[in-house]
């Protein structure tokens, strides 16, 4: 795999790099973004572009849109940039049609600009490889380069980032490598204890990164929504608490696999609705009500958790400890985010991967030095930890 500095010392000044980023960033209702983290991370490979006298222009995906679709304008995300770079960053109006064409050719050395939300196309995530194609060659027409520092993306197989790479000259952008690195460091050779923990909504978004980790991993900590499904196999019931009634028996079969690997909430808030104001109390794993639901874990879960977290050597985190996005069930996560950062200070190996657990992290005012890396991919780096080849990487190879 090219690096940025091969591709820079090959000379870019004067040259339209296409740089997939991913500024898939969350916004509220009113359409603000909520964390510019990911527009942050993509900084270091703009910056190089940038020094090295390249037209940068910046291609990105936001949200999962069904065509154009205003409240998913990259408009928010190129103010933003522009205010971290000191400098305009222009916005076509389309993605590879007159305006992008326009845009590209308005590109000045060491100039910003940027594409429309890349899945306003629906050609970027077709299943049909030349209708991918197509809009590929559309995007790599307005370039001489290709850059990929969307390491969020590197697990989908769409035009802007496997297509485009293979009709242009091109490498990895900077975070791509940094994360990587990090990636590659857990998967090799991570230091015992290995404490990895879960959580997040859906038990079946993470089952096979569970088996990948599960050899490897001393302590597997599991809360959020995923949680209830482990405990309904059990035997417990959950109440009106998140459920995949056809996962039950898969995560019976991991418990007895598990043994004393496997660490499961003891206990949780449990709310009378999804609402911060809703009635809510602290109760065991094994007495939820049946008009409760699970919206955090609890206090004594977090302390059995911290202590696992608290002498490990490695910790890789996935996903938020409760719905930390309203206030009475956030002090799960939190706490777990709290215990994190306390082994990085004592020296652990520490990452977060996952765009709502980075989020949450942030949100929850956690320095990031808490941290030794916070991944910006969250479906990305789950598929790299379970060895699956992210075809965003190998369009990259060669
Ligand atoms: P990540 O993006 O970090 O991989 P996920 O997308 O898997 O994380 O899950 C994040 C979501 O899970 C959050 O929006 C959070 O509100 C939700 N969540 C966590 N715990 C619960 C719970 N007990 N019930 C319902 N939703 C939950
Ligand atoms: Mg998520």
């Amino acid at each position: 795999m090219r690096s940025l500095p091969d591709l820079i010392a090959t000379g870019v000044a004067g040259r339209t790099v296409f740089l997939r980023a991913d500024l898939n960033v969350p916004l509220d209702t009113a359409g603000q973004i909520t964390d510019d983290g990911r527009i942050r991370a993509a900084l270091p490979t703009i910056a190089a572009l940038r020094e090295a006298g390249a037209k940068v222009l910046l291609c990105s995906h936001l949200g999962r849109p069904k065509g154009y679709d205003e409240t998913l304008s990259l408009a928010p995300v190129a103010a933003r940039l522009g205010e971290l770079i000191g400098a305009d960053v222009s916005l076509a109006t389309d993605v590879a049609g007159e305006s992008a064409r326009a845009t590209a050719a308005a590109l000045t050395d060491g100039s910003v600009a940027m594409l429309e939300n890349v899945r306003f196309e629906a050609a970027e995530t077709s299943k049909d490889a030349a209708v991918r194609d197509g809009l590929a060659a559309k995007l790599a027409a307005l370039a001489d380069r290709y850059v990929d520092d969307a390491f969020g993306a590197a697990h989908r197989a769409h035009a802007s980032v496997v297509g485009v790479p293979a009709l242009l000259p091109h490498a990895a952008g900077l975070l791509v490598e940094a994360e990587l690195a990090v990636l590659e460091r857990l998967t090799s050779s991570p230091k015992d204890p290995y404490v990895v923990v879960l959580g997040g909504s859906k038990v079946s978004d993470k089952l096979a990164v569970i088996e990948a980790l599960l050899p490897r991993a001393d302590r597997l900590l599991v809360g959020g929504g995923m949680a209830f499904t482990f405990l309904a196999a059990l035997g417990h019931s959950v109440g009106s608490s998140l459920l995949e009634a056809d996962r039950v028996d898969y995560c019976r079969e991991l418990i007895a696999t598990a043994g004393e690997k496997l660490v499961l909430p003891v206990d949780f808030v449990a709310a009378s609705a999804f609402a911060a104001d809703a009635e809510h109390a602290v109760v065991a794993a094994d007495a939820i009500p049946d008009d409760r639901m699970g919206l955090d874990i609890g206090p004594k879960s977090a302390a059995l958790f911290g202590t696992h977290l608290r002498s490990a050597a490695t910790v890789f985190w996935n996903g938020p400890m409760g719905v930390f996005e309203l206030a009475p069930y956030a002090e799960g996560t939190r706490s777990v985010a709290q215990d994190v950062a306390a082994a990085t200070s004592g020296g652990a190996f520490t990452v977060v991967g996952g765009g709502d657990s980075a989020a949450a992290v942030r949100a929850l005012g956690i320095p990031e030095t808490g941290f030794s890396h916070i991944s910006t991919g969250g479906g990305a780096s789950l598929e790299f930890l379970e060895g699956k080849t992210l075809p965003g990487l190998a369009a990259l190879e060669g």
